[in-house]
């Protein structure tokens, strides 16, 4: 096997997918699972199914397009690029919209393809990402969806955390609610779904403040670490460790544990601080930056520190341990979301998916 290996547990992932939908099903909520961390993997995006989810979403359309032949519902996440419509109206059966001159023509590529594209209209409850902010202006495009032919209003959603960072709350989730209580009356329309937000907000599940009326969360973080991150926790009996970096020792050495000489900045334009530990025993993985993201990973042997990395050098302090590594042996390190997006994206991380059941596994959890 070529290294650096990512290491993808399928079993896990379904369990933790069928886990939070059956949570989510107990407050009337339909899971949209988000693949976009995985990068088109069909395995993913299959276990993803396997655990129970009836739509996938993907911030790109090119994924959505690699899960044509899964028989499953297929949702755009990202605001759709106006240069992308047709083929947003061939490969997802609906999007998350915020413009109308973009759902004008995705109204007019389904009517060219026979198709009714469905649109979730985006609000900006806060968070200050994508949707619309001031309310008039959502009456006003809701009137101009519906003069569409090729297009149906079938929700109104919003996102949250993921820009401004800001938490989900009975008061920005209810404003949503709120807002699809009025396009109803005010319409006379009714409006199916009403998208809540991201694996943040799982949080309100948690306090039991959910509102009521949200019938839709759209979740990739959660369903992929069991991680709700807003509050730091974990969802009972998730796994945080179904994916894996394992990475190869090319060096260990005895070293100081501070740079000798005068300090400029890194390669990534930081100034490093170190302090003065004495001697080390340091081991170098061959990965980093560029394919991974050291302060989104940690290394599974407890007795091992990340000291830090440059594009395509991670280095360890393995003094702890030095008696148990030898140059060729590999390491193998839990990855946070962020890790997980870049090795997944990196044609240099090789892709194992491993299909063992769990029960096969030892049952090590790790942070939990
Ligand atoms: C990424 C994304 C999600 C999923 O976010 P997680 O935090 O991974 O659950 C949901 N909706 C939108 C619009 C997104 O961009």
């Amino acid at each position: 096997m070529r290294y650096p290996v990512i290491e993808i547990n399928l079993s896990k992932i379904r369990r933790n997918t069928e886990i939070i939908v059956n949570i989510c099903r107990s407050y009337g909520i339909d899971v949209v699972g988000v693949t976009k961390v995985s990068n088109g993997s069909i395995d993913i995006a299959k276990a993803f199914i396997d655990g129970g989810v009836r739509t996938l979403g993907d911030s790109k359309i090119e994924n959505l397009k690699a899960f044509e032949s899964l028989p499953v519902k297929k949702m755009l996440t990202r605001i759709p690029m106006i240069s992308e419509a047709e083929d947003v109206v061939r490969y997802a059966h609906v999007s998350l919209n915020s413009e109308i001159e973009v759902i004008k023509a995705l109204s007019m590529e389904a009517e060219k393809l026979g198709k009714i594209h469905e649109v979730i209209l985006m609000i900006d409850v806060g968070d200050l990402r994508e949707g619309i902010y001031y309310e008039d202006e959502v009456y006003e495009v809701v009137e101009e969806i519906l003069k569409l032919k090729g297009v149906k209003l079938t929700g109104i959603g919003t996102n949250l955390t993921c820009f401004g960072a800001i938490i989900p709350s009975k008061e920005n989730l209810g404003k949503l609610v709120d807002i699809k209580n009025k396009i109803e009356s005010n319409f006379n329309i009714n409006i199916e779904v009403v998208s809540g937000g991201n694996s943040s907000s799982l949080c309100l599940i948690q306090k039991d403040e959910m509102p009521k009326g949200i019938n839709q969360l759209r979740l990739g973080t959660a369903l992929i670490l069991g991680l709700i991150e807003v509050t730091w926790t974990r969802i009972p009996g998730t796994y945080i460790d179904a994916f894996k970096l394992i990475a190869e020792i090319v060096e260990i050495k005895q070293k100081p544990s501070k740079p000798i000489g005068e300090v400029a900045m890194d390669a990534f334009r930081n100034i490093p601080v170190f302090k003065d530990e004495g001697e080390m025993v340091r081991a170098i993985c061959a990965v980093g930056k560029q394919d991974c993201d050291p302060n989104f990973m940690e290394p599974i042997d407890k007795r091992i520190r990340i000291l830090g990395s440059s594009s395509d050098h991670l280095i360890l302090d393995i003094t702890k341990c030095k008696e148990d590594y030898k140059v060729g042996d590999k390491i193998s390190f839990v990855l946070d979301y962020v890790a997980i997006l870049r090795c997944m994206t990196s044609s240099h991380v090789e892709k194992y998916i491993d299909y063992r059941e769990i029960e096969e596994y030892a049952m090590r959890r790790v942070n939990s």
